[in-house]
Order: C-alpha cells, then sequence, then structure tokens
C-alpha cells in the first residue's frame, strides 16, 4: 500500500520535496507522544513533525478549543472584520516580546512571516541590502530562499534582494571553532564589521538570525554573541530580526525566546510551528514604529483566522498550565547528559539548549562529516520505534526535538534506541 503511494506521490508531487527514510512512512494515527504508521507500526516521536506537533498528539485542551471554534460555524471571516481572538492572542504575544511598543501581524508559515519582516525592514531602511547567518535557513518563499545561507536549500541567484552573509551559527565547521568564547565572539563581531563595511553598499537593511540554526543542525554561538552584533548593528542603523520560528514558546528550556539567551531584545521576531501545534500559524511580531511602516495596503486571507486562533491560545495556555519550558530544560538536560555519557567515536560533538539537540557525525578520528552514518542512523533508530531528523550543512547532523511534553521515561526510551542504533551504525560503516 505505501509503495503505491509512494509511487504515486513522486509521479504528482515535485523531485525536491523531502521525504524521510529509505521506505517512507504514511502516518496513520497519532496519540502523545507516538504515532501509527499504515503498516500498524508504532513510533516514539524526537522529531514532533519537525518541532510543530510541540504539545504532541491528540491533546484535549487543544482540540477542544478549536472544536468549540468550528462549531461556532465560523472558520474564516477576513480580517476585514474584527476578531476577537486575534486581538488578544496579539496582545500576549507582544507582552510575550518585550519589545517595546511591540505589534504583531499574523501569517500561515514562517516563511510567510520572515518573507513579511523583510519587507518590513527593507520598507522602513529604503534598501534591499540583507545580512544573513551563513548556514541559515528560513523559508521556501521568494524572499526567503534568496537568503537562506546553507546551500542544500537556498538559491540565493533569483534573489529578489542583496544578500551578505556572516558568520556565527555554525561553531564546528567555521575558522572560529578552536577559540575561547570570549575570542569567537570578538572574531564573528569583526567579521560583520568587516561584511558591513566593505561587502555591501553601506545602507543595509537588516540581519536575520535564527539563534539556534534549525535545518543548520542545531548550532548555535556562545550567549552573548547577538548582543555584541546587536550593538554593533545599532551603530549602523540596522535592524536586527531574531527567527524564533524553531526557538520560540520554551522549547529552548532556559528562555521563552531563543535570543534571550544573549540578553538582547531584536527589532523584529519571527514565529510559527509550535504556535498552532499542527495548525497553520504563523506571524511577525516587531517595534510598532517597523511593523507600521509598510505604505501599502495590505492583509493575510487566512492569516490570524479563528480556527488558528483557538489552537494557538490554547497552546499559549497548555505551555504556562504545565510549565513545558521548564519540562523542555530537564529533558533536554537528560537527553544532552545521556548522549554525552555515551560516547562514539563517530559523534564529534552532542549540542542542544532544551529539547533541540544536535548530533554531529564524524569519521572515526577525522572531522570529515559523516553522511552515511546520519542515514543509516534514520534507519537503525525507525527499525528500533523512533523518529528522528537529520540536517546541517553536509546533511550529517542528527536533529532531536520531541515535543515538549516528552516525558522522563520516553526521554529515556529514546536514549537507550539512539546509543544501540550509534554502536549498530558505528559498527556497520565505521
Ligand atoms: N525559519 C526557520 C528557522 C525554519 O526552521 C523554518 C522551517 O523549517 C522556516 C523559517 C519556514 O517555515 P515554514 O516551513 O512554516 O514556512
Amino acid at each position: 500500500m505505501t509503495d503505491e503511494l509512494l509511487a504515486r506521490h513522486r509521479a504528482v508531487m515535485p523531485s525536491w520535496m523531502s521525504l524521510l527514510y529509505e521506505e517512507p512512512i504514511e502516518i496513520v494515527h497519532a496519540h502523545d507522544r507516538r504515532m501509527t504508521d499504515s503498516q500498524g507500526r508504532t513510533y516514539l516521536d524526537f522529531f514532533a513533525g519537525v518541532l510543530t506537533n510541540s504539545m504532541g498528539y491528540d491533546v484535549a485542551e487543544i482540540g477542544d478549543a478549536v472544536r468549540k471554534q468550528l462549531d461556532t460555524g465560523i472558520l474564516h471571516t477576513s480580517t476585514l472584520y474584527l476578531i476577537r481572538s486575534q486581538v488578544e492572542l496579539a496582545e500576549r504575544i507582544a507582552k510575550l516580546s518585550n519589545i517595546p511598543d511591540a505589534k504583531v501581524f499574523f501569517t500561515n508559515s514562517g516563511s510567510e512571516a520572515n518573507d513579511t519582516a523583510l519587507m518590513l525592514a527593507t520598507q522602513f531602511r529604503r534598501s534591499n541590502q540583507v545580512l544573513a547567518m551563513r548556514n541559515s535557513y528560513h523559508g521556501r518563499s521568494f524572499g526567503t530562499v534568496a537568503i537562506t545561507g546553507n546551500r542544500g536549500w537556498s538559491a540565493s541567484a533569483l534573489s529578489p534582494v542583496k544578500v551578505n552573509y556572516v558568520h556565527g551559527g555554525y561553531r564546528y565547521r567555521s575558522p572560529f571553532r578552536d577559540m575561547s568564547d570570549a575570542d569567537y565572539i570578538k572574531a564573528c563581531v569583526a567579521d560583520l564589521v568587516d561584511v558591513l563595511d566593505t561587502a555591501t553598499a553601506g545602507d543595509v537593511a537588516c540581519l536575520i538570525a535564527e539563534p539556534i540554526q534549525g535545518v543548520g543542525g542545531f548550532s548555535f554561538p556562545p550567549d552573548g554573541l547577538f548582543r555584541a552584533m546587536k550593538e554593533v548593528l545599532d551603530s549602523y542603523g540596522v535592524l536586527f530580526i531574531s527567527d524564533e520560528v524553531q526557538t520560540g514558546w520554551g522549547r529552548t528550556g532556559e528562555h521563552f525566546w531563543g535570543i534571550e539567551a544573549h540578553g538582547v531584545t531584536p527589532d523584529m521576531m519571527t514565529f510559527a510551528k509550535g504556535l498552532g501545534n499542527g495548525l497553520a500559524v504563523g506571524g511577525v511580531v516587531a517595534r510598532g514604529d517597523v511593523l507600521d511602516c509598510f505604505q501599502a495596503q495590505s492583509f493575510s486571507t487566512f492569516g490570524g483566522n479563528p480556527v488558528s486562533m483557538a489552537g494557538a491560545t490554547a497552546v499559549l495556555d497548555y505551555i504556562k498550565d504545565y510549565d513545558l519550558q521548564a519540562n523542555c530544560a530537564a529533558r533536554g538536560r537528560q537527553l544532552l547528559d545521556g548522549l554525552r555519557a555515551a560516547s562514539s567515536p563517530i559523534v564529534a560533538e552532542v549540542r542542544g539548549k532544551g529539547l533541540m539537540i544536535g548530533v554531529e557525525l564524524i569519521k572515526p578520528g577525522t572531522t570529515e562529516p559523516f553522511v552515511a552514518a546520519a542515514a543509516r542512523m534514520l534507519e537503525e533508530t525507525k527499525k528500533r520505534g523512533l523518529l528522528i531528523g537529520k540536517g546541517g550543512l553536509h546533511g550529517n547532523v542528527l536533529r532531536l526535538g520531541p515535543p515538549m511534553t516528552l516525558t522522563a521515561e520516553e526521554a529515556q526510551e529514546g536514549l537507550d534506541i539512539l546509543v544501540d542504533s550509534l554502536a549498530a551504525t558505528h559498527a556497520a560503516l565505521a
């Protein structure tokens, strides 16, 4: 059955739509943190639909809130009319953002949120010059695919903006890897100044950055880098956009937004993924003067629709009521400690914050990306009943991003599978 569906998928859907696994799976049922495929196999989910089903599956409170909205008969009324839940959610997000005089615009996805942020920054600064981080990923719209700094996912030749890339996000594969944190920050800031002064026309609109690079392999700089960078950006009048599509809503454990680890407040933040727990919702929260600068009329037909708003409101309540940020910190520590203790010759680095954990795989005794090992790890973990992700510039980084509701027992179950699978992969390939 799956083979037939796969053939039909390939016939009718684009070749660049990536599917995981040698035999891609079709999920037919999900509950809590477990998913069942069409062959009746059940898996523990350590990727949450790319950090999207952050509360897990079949969550009563969220389902009830969405059903209640559906029962009003209103799926959509257009943003031409007042939508109470939209205003109330915007108020909450504006307050949570800590951005002074913040305003919010809702979209349907992270790409659209980042596209909006880029449009606002370029309009505000009257410049189409943008800075992004090397190894970044910001989406698949025309603007965001153009600024993405990861060859596998970008197409910058088609760029509607002029983009330059700066160091900072991916320390393991940078020329500054072996420096101390303080020296690393100094080197990245010097690189930023150099790019601003020499590679741009001098009137840059913004720098966009993920506090933890998602698609890029859950890599991140030492805390404080973005504060140091923001000081430079402020002196050049350049806006700073924090892409919180993966790092928002407490997932990093220590803070509600990933950027807070750097002790700095951005001019704009973009969000999506986890807020909807599977519903299509994203948005931009920004300084009021920046969000208001757009000079044309504009709206989003589906952005901020009442069904997504009901779900997103229930998600925010759920995160708060169950203190999921604290759970992310505790479960993240458990996974990091367990993986680090397991040490394998094919693992160069286990890094992470909260429930965003990256495992950089290398050929033993080298720093060479072990791409085949990452692919094999996906198969070995799947065989043992665990779904994980992979990514990174070379596709050699395992990505663990379970639902934020993960229990201690489930974390241990996943850990045991990961450790067994690392041993099996090493034995088979190294
Ligand atoms: N920004 C980041 C950091 C992402 O990880 C993603 C998606 O993976 C996006 C933006 C794009 O979001 P979407 O796929 O909802 O358009």
